[in-house]
């Protein structure tokens, strides 16, 4: 069985005052909503409900880089289910990426909402009480910050989030992160 898809993924970036992002992307209340809604609400360090101030977690920081990428596959209609296979790549080089910028110029990252990386599926030691086996590589997502990231994609890179129909793909996916910041201008190559 062949594991992996052809796809052709996109980068773009938008750079912002931190605090102009919070003001008109931020939507606390009803986006921790949709949060409490989700089958892996609280089952996954990565996701809310967290044990530390997301109003601190997001202060300190001069700049806001946004990243969305669109994930084109090359084949049409692929089964739903696969959207996390054919994203994984992904996901890998973008987290890689933001934890190297965080080491090398500090700041802080988000990654995108979904099954954390870094464990195998259904292994994760949060619904048991135990800490995180790896919390030197798993960050929040927006989302999970009250960041409202369909509005996000929309309002700043054009883009309109898509969802499967039928057990399909859409035509394409898209991923959102961020990097807040204190380093002046970062230039975000994709
Ligand atoms: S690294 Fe492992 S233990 Fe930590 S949040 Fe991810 S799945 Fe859970």
């Amino acid at each position: 069985m062949n594991f992996s898809y052809r796809y052709r993924a996109e980068d773009s970036a938008v750079e912002l005052p931190a605090a102009d992002y919070i003001a008109r992307f931020r939507d606390a209340q009803r986006i921790a909503e949709y949060c409490r809604a989700c089958p892996s609400y609280g089952s996954s360090w990565g996701c809310p409900p967290f044990g530390f101030s997301v109003e601190e977690y997001l202060s300190g920081y001069v700049t806001a880089l946004v990243v969305a990428t669109k994930i084109v596959p090359e084949q049409e209609g692929l089964p739903l289910s696969e959207a996390g296979r054919l994203m994984r790549p992904e996901r890998k080089r973008i987290e890689a990426r933001l934890l190297d910028m965080e080491r090398r110029i500090g700041g802080r990252s988000f990654a995108y909402v979904g099954t954390c990386l870094h464990c195998p599926e259904g292994s994760c030691t949060r619904p048991d009480g135990n800490p995180c086996r790896h919390p030197d590589r798993v960050r929040p997502s927006l989302e999970a910050c009250g960041f409202d990231v369909g509005r996000t994609a929309r309002e700043l890179f054009g883009i309109e989030l898509k969802w499967g129909v039928e057990g399909r793909m859409p035509e394409y996916l898209t991923l959102v992160c961020g990097f807040f910041h204190n380093a002046g201008h970062i230039v975000w190559n994709g």
